[in-house]
């Protein structure tokens, strides 16, 4: 069964922010974004996942109450595992990160169904907009395994300057966006123009955020303990656990106080008698902790703006997102640099859902009234590795090609053509690399296939033509073409994959099953079976919007784009 797109269905549509330490859900009621609370009443909900002692699965507030005393039943920040499909063990199981994230996303669709009615639903789910092909992928497939029918991949940042284009449609300003959460950084800059909202440019930090902020002061907490009682608390699963805790309190209070003290009487024990820790904390002691990361996210604030060719003062308006930008530093840090203060309008804490939102409203046509569209780009270069001509006559493999270039505006065609580098060569390895450097082995590798089938040729050099596919989800489709006899190998990787991920996706879909079977306490909906009927993997081709044949046509072999560099010739 196929779904089209744009046929009028009666699905519901959701926005999800999945984030690494919290997540979110909203829907467009009434022709604006709204989040969907828990049925508690909850706005935002921890992405933590814990698993009983009876094998039962909670998700949220209880999941995360429980880190400390249950921390190997317990899984958090789990979106900084997505994409690597390194399982995680939890309560002796083990995991994929996509499956736990698929815990947390079942759990927002319980919101979800309280509140529309239960039955197929379709979301668009945002992903950091640095996230890599592999990352943005797994995140599909958790929403998959969680019973939607994945519409869309946005980038978060793209996704809270939307909930702030709606509001703003008649306005024309370059808008910034920052947003430092728990586990990733991302900012971008958009330009708003009679209701078209462009994304210029965007970048980030896949790997920062205020976690980080919290294993600093947890690294402090450690050293004094280490000072005065040559202990080393980190050692302690449960200690470290708890150290944790206290850090994201002592934090979260320095961003409304100006000291905070700790006192802890039993952290852990030496020589069997309790060792505890009591310091006082000041905001600047705690600056100083965090001030190189934040120093990292003024850098990348300023390569932004370098790669949209703008100044600070070409910036209307700054919207600070994500959690940790209750941090008063990080808002002085801003103003420094722009001069003016930035907006505080939007819940730090929502507008990447409700973002989310109004994406899945321009989907499905409640907001096309609104006259609203948005383009985004690719936030890295993809391309292929090929051989580099060094001085004389040597010749040096690995070298990165960039068949796309960073901030490409998206959905995005472009090929590029290269020639074979030996005499009668008849294959060759087409090897797909995404990131800025030069030589591939300093990029992120995408994956790999072999185009063969090239004619024999002693005389001279065959000449294969390379596309690359970048769709509205951020996901790249690669094929090669031997110009002189057609002969092709397209959709190599993407089809590997999709076999594979089929395989998994089934194991995974059992796994996440036998969760919920034996979890006796679990509710009656979590059982029944619909949630999984939803994720119809069929559907693949259709979702890939922006990338139907058409497209394909209009800018394959364009001219501008082939000819450039060449390997072997
Ligand atoms: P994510 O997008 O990663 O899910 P959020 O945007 O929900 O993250 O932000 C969560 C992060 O924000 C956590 O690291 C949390 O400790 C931090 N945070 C939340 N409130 C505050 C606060 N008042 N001061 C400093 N940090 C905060
Ligand atoms: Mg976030």
């Amino acid at each position: 069964m196929s779904f089209d797109a744009g046929e009028n269905t009666f699905r519901p549509i959701v926005g999800i922010d999945l984030g690494t330490t919290n997540s979110a859900i909203a829907h467009i009621r009434d022709g604006r974004p709204e989040i969907i609370p828990s049925p508690r009443g909850d706005r935002i909900t921890p992405s933590v996942v814990m698993i009983d002692l009876d094998g039962k699965v909670a998700v949220g507030e209880e999941a995360r109450a429980s880190l400390v005393a249950m921390p190997d039943r317990t899984v958090a920040a789990v979106k900084r595992k997505m994409g690597t499909g390194e399982p995680l063990s939890i309560a002796g199981q083990a995991l994929l990160p996509e499956e736990i994230s698929a815990l947390i996303l079942k759990e927002l669709k319980r919101y979800a169904d309280a509140a529309l009615g239960e039955g197929e639903m379709e979301a668009v789910i945002t992903v950091p907009a640095y996230f890599t092909d592999e990352q943005r992928r797994a995140t599909k497939r958790a929403g998959e395994l969680a019973g939607f029918a994945v519409e869309r991949i946005i980038n978060e940042p793209t996704a809270a300057a939307l909930a702030y284009g709606l509001e703003h449609l008649d306005d024309h300003a370059h808008v910034l966006v920052y947003d430092l959460g728990g586990g990733t950084f991302d900012v971008s800059v958009c330009e708003l123009m009679g209701g078209v909202l462009e994304v210029q440019a965007s970048t980030g930090n896949r790997q920062l955020g205020g976690e980080d902020f919290d294993w600093r002061l947890v690294d402090m907490f450690a050293d004094r303990m280490i000072a005065e009682h040559g202990v080393d608390p980190r050692l302690d699963i449960r200690a470290r656990a708890l150290l944790k805790e206290e850090a994201e309190r002592v934090k979260k209070r320095l961003s409304a106080e100006a000291t905070v003290s700790v006192s802890l009487p039993l952290v852990t024990v030496k020589d069997n008698r309790p060792v505890g820790l009591h310091i006082a904390m000041s905001r600047e002691e705690f600056e100083t902790l965090i001030d190189d990361l934040l120093e990292e996210t003024m850098e990348s604030v300023r390569k932004v703006l370098a790669d949209a060719r703008l100044t600070a003062g070409d910036v209307d308006e700054i919207l600070l997102v994500g959690g940790s930008t209750r941090i008063v530093r990080v808002q002085s840090l801003m103003q420094a640099f722009f001069g003016r203060a930035a907006r505080m309008d939007i819940n730090p804490d929502e507008a990447v859902a409700l973002g989310a939102a109004v994406q899945a409203g321009l989907k499905s046509g409640a907001l096309s009234a609104s006259g609203l569209v948005v383009t985004d780009v690719a936030p890295f270069s993809m391309g292929i590795a090929v051989l580099r001509h060094m001085s004389g006559r040597s010749v040096k493999p690995g070298a990165f090609s960039v068949i796309i270039p960073r901030n490409s505006t998206i959905p995005v065609t472009k090929s590029e053509r290269y020639y074979t580098a030996l005499p009668g060569q008849t294959q060759v390895a087409i090897e797909i690399y995404q990131g800025e450097n030069e030589w591939v082995k300093y990029n992120h590798s995408l994956g790999e296939f072999l185009l063969e089938g090239i004619p024999e040729n002693q005389e001279e050099a065959e000449a294969i033509q390379v596309q690359f596919r970048y769709n509205l989800n951020g996901i790249l489709d690669v094929s090669a073409t031997s110009v002189s006899n057609g002969q092709s190998m397209r959709l190599i990787v993407q089809d590997a994959l999709k076999r594979d991920s089929q395989e998994a996706f089934e194991e995974s879909r059992q796994r996440i099953d036998s969760l919920s079977q034996s979890a006796p306490a679990v509710d009656e909906e979590d059982l029944d079976d619909d949630w999984l009927e939803g994720s119809d993997l069929d559907d693949d081709e259709d979702w890939e919007e922006g990338l139907d044949d058409e497209d394909l046509e209009d800018s394959e072999l364009d001219d501008e784009d082939v000819g450039g560099s060449g390997s072997g010739r």
